[in-house]
């Protein structure tokens, strides 16, 4: 994906996200040749230093400047998870964490179905899409790939530096967060935390509500956020696959 057409997608598209649009692609632009020119930098930093693992540096190496990161058709960043494409409506091709460090997780909730989530985010129509639903049974789908930038948080910078990830149930409805769905989404969120050196805490894992500008109040009162935290830690610490 060459920056062109980047630049072309992200000055042509709207991050409507579920709440106000934003924007100023002009700005957008400066500021993407800044970060890439401070990842140049930082990459140079991590090769010139002699102190890294090989193992380490095998991980990293879709993070220097320059590496197309592989697109697979169908694949998957959370294994286990099923892959079924949004439309291309609904998100922004781009190649996180290059040009868009990711920082945080955004919890949601579907005020649905999980079925019912799945046709809106393959709806053009629809604007807004997350990258992952978590069904009351547990089962992950992923809709859009981490490398891109999906319209799910209302606010176009909160939409680039994060991972959105859509919760079955409603927020006024207690039962709807179920044991599975709370063990499999924080494995989910632990792999990303792992892919991306996301601290496990609250300043970084959270809800739609928390989202600077967001008219919406998603996750609600009756999600456990300690104990999903708590999740997530325990996940992690399992050594949750990168
Ligand atoms: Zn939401």
């Amino acid at each position: 994906m060459g920056a062109t057409e980047k630049g072309t997608t992200t000055g042509t598209q709207r991050d409507t996200g579920t709440g106000a649009g934003r924007s100023g692609a002009g700005k957008d632009a400066d500021r993407r040749i800044g970060r890439r020119s401070l990842l140049i930098g930082g990459a140079a930093a991590v090769v010139g230093s002699a102190v890294l693992a090989r193992d380490e540096l095998g991980r990293l190496w879709w993070r220097l400047p320059g590496v197309e990161k592989p697109r697979v058709e169908g694949a998957v960043d959370f294994r286990g998870a099923r892959w079924v494409a949004a439309s291309t409506a609904n998100f922004r091709w781009a190649d996180r964490p290059d040009d868009y460090a990711i920082d945080r997780v955004v919890v949601h909730v579907t005020q649905g179905s999980f079925a019912s989530a799945v046709k809106v985010f393959q709806d053009p129509g629809h604007r807004a899409a997350a990258h992952y639903i978590v069904g009351r049974d547990g089962r992950v789908t992923q809709m859009i790939r981490e490398l891109d930038v999906a319209f799910h948080a209302g606010n176009r910078e909160y939409n680039e530096r994060s991972v959105g990830i859509e919760h079955e149930g409603f927020v006024d409805r207690a039962s709807s967060f179920t044991d599975a769905m709370y063990a499999s989404s924080a494995r989910l969120t632990a792999g990303i935390c792992a892919r991306y050196g996301i601290p496990v805490d609250r300043a970084h894992i959270i809800g739609h509500v928390e989202v600077p500008g967001a008219d919406h109040t998603d996750p609600g009162p009756h999600w456990d956020w300690d104990r999903y935290l708590r999740l997530v830690r325990a996940a992690r610490g399992a050594g949750t696959p990168v």
